[in-house]
């Protein structure tokens, strides 16, 4: 049997990154033997120049079919002006409501290697391992609008936060099964104190708890689990919140580990999923050949542990390119003298030999 992953690169170092993570899987079916298959597609600004839109039918007809989706980045400042809804960032949007990707994960593990890039102390930082589960297709982000309303003279703005109870059941169910493959623990994050939506969230996911008696569960009002991930991070298992706080957060906790380029991502749906680092496209280092493909090949490990159930081989990803850094094998935006420069294709090669 087959499995059928849909390639889509992207702007800027999209194409170096996603091809590295390609060399990379290509790397796992020789020893695995998946049976891999992969496909490339157009989106972003390099779609919207070939022709004239950003998310051609044609990607999302083949995302939509395959096993799994890996995508690069999109954007960069020559799209400007473009009008916004066919800007290249509108493909990530499209996709996400397209394939119904309505949980994005973003684990962040910092090893004694990457503490010293950290903007914590080694000692405060070293051995934070967290997944920030959070709700992709609800909440504040999709609820009623108003861009401008004018009473009395005085011009306001509005956006609805609504969230259903099944969207929390889903979601909560999401984090409890994660939590149960890693340490068994979950924080649920709301601010409860203040909000309807999130007193039924926090009702909603002591509920589904029942039902996982195995698993450890807190509750953290978001303004302090913002203090705790600075103070205390390896605290943290799983933590599970709504779109808006997880935008938040995850941005807070990818910051911990000192380098974008290291750090993965996935977003699950129901008809497929979709894979991407979580950097953006770096147009000022395009086409160098010095862009680190670290974040991507470690989405593509996610991309075998959550959507092909290849567990052994996802972690034969991670500890490839755990023992790279380890090794001394730094790419560009890493480099400290005294290690092993790298560049993409170098760092790509360094990963597939220590698989
Ligand atoms: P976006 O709006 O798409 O998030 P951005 O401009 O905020 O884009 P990035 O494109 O992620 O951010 O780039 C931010 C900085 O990080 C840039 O200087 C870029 O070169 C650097 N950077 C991002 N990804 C990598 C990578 N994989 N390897 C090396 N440097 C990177
Ligand atoms: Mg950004």
């Amino acid at each position: 049997m087959s499995k059928h992953i849909v390639v889509i690169p992207g702007d800027g170092i999209g194409k170096e990154i996603t091809d590295a993570a390609v060399k990379v899987l290509q790397k796992i079916d020789d020893k695995f033997h998946i049976g891999l298959t992969f496909e490339t597609k157009d989106a972003g600004g390099t779609a919207y120049d070939k022709y004239g839109t950003p998310l051609p039918d044609d990607t999302v007809e083949a995302a939509k079919k395959a096993d799994a989706v890996l995508f690069g980045a999109v954007g960069g400042d020559q799209w400007d002006d473009v009008e916004p809804s066919l800007r290249p960032e509108r493909a990530v949007l499209g996709l996400r409501k397209a394939l119904g990707l309505y949980v994005n994960l973003r684990p962040v593990k910092v090893s004694s290697v990457l503490a010293e890039y950290s903007p914590l102390k080694p000692d405060i930082v070293t051995g934070t391992d967290i997944v920030i589960v959070r709700e992709l297709i609800g909440g504040i982000y999709f609820g009623d609008k108003c861009e401008s309303e004018i009473h009395d003279g005085v011009e306001r703005a509005w956006d609805l936060e609504n969230y259903s109870v099944p969207e929390v059941q889903r979601i909560t169910r999401f984090a409890m099964e994660a939590a149960r493959k890693r340490r068994g623990k979950v924080t649920s994050v709301d601010k409860s104190n203040v909000l309807a939506t999130s007193r039924l969230w926090r009702r909603t996911v002591i509920d589904v708890a029942k039902d996982y008696p195995d698993i450890v569960l807190n509750h953290y009002y978001v303004d302090n689990c913002a203090m705790q991930l600075a103070l205390n991070p390896t605290q943290f298992d799983v933590i599970v919140t709504g779109n808006l706080f997880g935008d938040i957060l995850s941005d807070e906790a990818a910051v911990l580990g000192g380098s974008i380029g290291m750090m993965p991502s996935a977003s699950i749906g129901e008809l497929t999923s979709l894979y991407e680092p979580i950097h953006g496209s770096a147009p000022d280092i395009a086409g160098q050949g010095i862009a680190n493909p670290c974040a991507t090949i470690l989405s593509a490990a996610m991309l075998l542990r959550y959507s092909l159930d290849e567990d052994a081989a996802a972690a034969a990803i991670e500890a490839a390119v755990d023992k790279a850094l380890a090794d001394g094998w730094r790419t560009a935006d890493l480099y400290k003298e005294g290690f092993k420069k790298a560049d993409t294709h170098t760092m790509t090669d360094v990963v597939c030999q220590y698989i």
